[in-house]
């Protein structure tokens, strides 16, 4: 059976490393690092993950800040409110949580934010650092998940990795870095031709699709590490056999009335992989650990 990444674990590790240099920053040099998150509208999920940045902030020793902006806010709202942002020393990234209200686009807004402060790592002048392998700021998803192989002690360098998904923010951007740390990549998408047989090609398989367990068993070669991205709610009326019998699944879909799956089969992959990140439990965790780094990062740099 998969040794199973506790992705907690490793979360909780990062960001007490971040604490610590955040009371030391505090110490020598005066300064809290600050991250500012403006969210627009009201969507539920949305108001959720903002909620848990600014907790994790304050137990990290972040301080932070929430702009709120009503559901028909203009995009020229929102741009007054980054240019405001970007111009305070006392915060060092900036953050507007996606998705936005259809009347503003992200491409207008995304890349208003100073790259020096944008701690997602969306602005197109970090995404082209990235590529070019220079210092900028790495989305926190794909920098969570080389966290996870390095912190397991994962050889990364010579392997066949295959990463499943190409969006932006963590198929395009997971490819590079792996890419940097010497595997040989392999990036799929929904036009993939025999996506089984070649995600059966990897030692290192990332899947970030947005498919409730659609990668099953035999698309895995045994003993691969396999990292699953996917956040997938799966309501009781859809949920499968297996996830009904899974006694903590049970009790989820018959209290909440759903419960959260990869977009990996736990349950055949489990028997032939050798590592398995959980959902929930798995990559998840690590987001939120990455951003509070690259805040602290955002405002040692300001420093120089
Ligand atoms: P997107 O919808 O932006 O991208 C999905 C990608 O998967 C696309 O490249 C798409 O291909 C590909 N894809 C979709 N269906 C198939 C298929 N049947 N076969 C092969 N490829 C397919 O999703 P994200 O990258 O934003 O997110 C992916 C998943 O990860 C979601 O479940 C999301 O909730 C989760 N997520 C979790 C995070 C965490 O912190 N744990 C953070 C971010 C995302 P194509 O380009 O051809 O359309």
């Amino acid at each position: 059976m998969a040794v199973i990444i506790d992705g907690t674990r490793i979360a909780e590790e990062i960001r007490a490393e971040v604490r610590k240099e955040a009371g030391e920053l505090k110490k020598e040099r005066g300064i809290t690092p600050g991250l500012a998150v403006i969210l627009v509208g009201e969507n539920p999920a949305s108001q959720v993950y903002v909620n848990s940045k600014v907790k994790a902030c304050g137990q990290a020793g972040i301080y932070s800040e929430t702009i709120l902006k009503p559901e028909e806010a203009t995009a020229e709202e929102v741009l007054r409110d980054i240019e405001l942002l970007n111009q305070r020393e006392d915060i060092h990234g900036i953050l507007v949580q996606l998705p936005l209200p259809k009347q503003i686009d992200e491409n207008q807004v995304l890349p208003a934010v100073d790259p020096a402060k944008d701690v997602d790592g969306f602005h197109p002048v970090n995404v082209g650092k990235l590529c070019l392998k220079q210092e900028g700021f790495v989305p926190a998803t794909p920098s969570g998940i080389i966290e996870i192989l390095k912190r397991m002690n994962i050889q990364i360098e010579g392997k066949e990795a295959v990463v499943i998904g190409r969006s932006d923010i963590v198929g395009k951007p997971m490819a590079l870095l792996l890419l940097h740390h010497n595997a040989t990549v392999t990036v799929c998408h929904s036009r993939t031709v025999d996506l089984p047989g070649v995600a059966r090609r990897a030692d290192i398989l990332v899947v970030a699709i947005g498919r409730p367990a659609m990668v099953k068993g035999d698309w895995v070669k045994p003993g691969a590490v396999v990292i699953d991205v996917g956040t997938n709610r799966v309501t009781a009326d859809k949920a499968w056999e297996e996830l009904k019998k899974d006694p903590k699944r049970a009790k989820n879909l018959e209290t909440r009335g759903s419960t959260l799956v990869g977009d990996v089969d736990e349950y055949s992959v489990g028997p032939v992989a050798g590592y398995l990140t959980p959902v929930p439990g798995g990559v998840g965790p690590l987001t939120i650990a990455m951003l509070l780094k690259n805040t602290l990062l955002a405002a040692k740099r300001s420093l120089k």
